[in-house]
Formats: C-alpha cells, structure tokens, sequence
C-alpha cells in the first residue's frame, strides 16, 4: 500500500511514521516535521483532535492542526497520518490526511469503521486497549467489507495488570499476524512503554520481529508537550534510533525508507509523479 509522496506499507521498505502526539502549534509541527524528515521518516504523524482520558486535558486544535499537518507534510515530503474519532470528521480529515488512524479507544467504535471503510484513504487501525486479536481482526473486517481494503494494524500494547510500563507491548502480534492475515502491521512503540528511553531498544525489536513499520512519537521539546511528553523521543534521540534500524531492517530483509526531500515549492497534485520527478519540486536524496 502507497500513500502520497511514497511511504509505501507491506513491501520491502519499512514506513517510518513520526511525529508530535499532538499538534500544538505551527513552530512546534515545524520543527517536528523538519527532524523527522532529516532523520529519514516518510510519515508525519500528529493529532488534531486527541482522545484524552480526561476532558480538562488538551483536546487539539482541530482543523487548524490538519492544516498545519498538510502543509508541513508537503513541504517535507512526508505523508500525513492523523486520528479520526468522529464519524461526523471522516471527510474532513480525509481531505486533509494521507492516512485516517483509528486510536485504540475507538477500535470497536463500529460506526466510525464503517465510515472509513466507505473511503479508499488508508487506515491505521490500532489495537484496542484490551482487544484480543481476533476482535481486532474483526475490527478490520468491518473497514474492509465497505470496500476499503488499505488497513494497516498498529500495535500499541495492551493494559495489563503490571503499572511498570505504561501498556504491555504484544510483539508476539507482528509474526503472528503474519500468518494470519495479509494486512501489514506496524508497531508503536511509545504508546506501548510509556518511557521515552524505552522506545528506541523496543522499536529495534519490532523491525527484527518483521513489522512492516514504526509509529513513534518526537516532539522537539518533550519536557513542555501538551500530551505524552514522556513517551517522546526528541528529535536528536530520534535521529539516534534511525541510525541503529537501518542495520536492523537489512537483517530482518528490508530497508528503511528512501529519503525525499522537498527542494523548492510544494508537492505537485499528482503525488506519485512528485515523488520520483525532480521538477516536481520533491527530490531523492
Ligand atoms: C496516539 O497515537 O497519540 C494515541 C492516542 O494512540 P492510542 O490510540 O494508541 O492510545
Ligand atoms: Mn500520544
């Protein structure tokens, strides 16, 4: 499966998507965009509108952040991945985003399934917080029998009865899917441990276990981000994390992504022209 501007998931080449938890300003996705871009991410990830646990918490800004995730992710050539928790949003965001990601407090919010699975735009269907596989499967199901078949399943851990990380990271999941299904999976490691430093050693794990990608959280001050500050890599510690999977990837029989970088403008309207046309403003470097 291809987005725009060329992530591609399932292939030979792992997807590496980075980014913000949420998006809290222009400067903030900025410099996020930036980092990931030069460390040689292909997707930006970031939430606009942010399931929170508690409503007094940051809520994201709405369609304002999807504008700024647009526009940073064309002029960095990166696709776009962000969370969709409405039904009543799926247009909107789609018209915005690459990729629609269902957060895992939404994995059996059936109606919001069946929206995304009346589009064609790729889904990032997460586990669920307490879902076994088989209900995440099903999940799955519900998107693809609309006719929408480009469904990538996210590990994200799983609540246990251990505190110690902030979920249990299944990684069982990535060879066993495998088997099972023809969907790629991918894995996140930082919603999984909850623990900035955790995340790069478990991100290596995942690509040797054979997961078809990364989601990883950076945000270039972790220390003031509005949400999961702790979980989040900066953006040296991402660039660190890159340099050890590329080695990884080649033992596990893939390779991390092909780095574009935007030279001049914006990307054309035709996406995958962009991507391999050097006049399009989008170069391979
Ligand atoms: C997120 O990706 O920021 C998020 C809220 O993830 P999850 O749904 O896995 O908790
Ligand atoms: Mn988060």
């Amino acid at each position: 499966m291809r987005l725009r501007m060329g992530a591609t998931f399932g292939g030979d080449e792992v997807a590496i998507c980075a980014g913000p938890c949420g998006v809290e300003s222009r400067e903030q996705l900025e410099a996020a965009a930036r980092a990931v871009a030069a460390a040689g991410a292909n997707v930006l990830r970031g939430g606009a509108y942010k399931p929170r646990t508690s409503p007094y918490s940051f809520q994201g800004l709405g369609e304002e952040a999807l504008k700024l995730l647009r526009d940073a992710g064309d002029r960095h050539g990166l696709g776009v991945v962000t969370e969709v928790m409405d039904p009543r949003d799926v247009t909107k965001v789609a018209h915005y985003a690459d990729m629609l990601q269902i957060g895992a407090r939404n994995m059996q919010n059936f109606p919001l399934l069946r929206e995304v699975g009346a589009t064609q735009v790729p889904v990032l269907l997460k586990r669920g917080l307490s879902a076994t596989v088989q209900e995440w499967l099903l999940a799955a199901e519900y998107v693809l029998l609309g006719g929408n078949e480009n469904v990538v399943l996210c590990e994200r851990g799983v609540r246990s009865f251990d505190v110690a990380t902030r979920n249990l990271l299944d990684i069982s999941v990535v060879p066993l899917l495998e088997e099972m299904t023809h969907l790629p999976v991918i894995v996140d490691p930082s919603h999984a441990m909850g623990i900035a430093r955790l995340v790069p050693p478990i991100a290596v794990a995942s690509i040797a276990a054979g997961a078809h990608g990364l989601l990883i959280e950076v945000h270039p001050d972790p220390a003031n981000a509005l949400s999961d500050g702790a979980q989040s890599l900066d953006c040296e510690q991402f660039a660190q994390l890159m340099r050890r999977l590329g080695p990884v990837a080649e033992i596990a029989g893939r390779r991390l992504p092909r780095r574009y970088r935007v030279v001049s403008g914006s990307s054309a309207s035709n996406p995958d022209s962009a991507v391999r046309s050097s006049t399009s403003g989008v170069k391979l470097v």
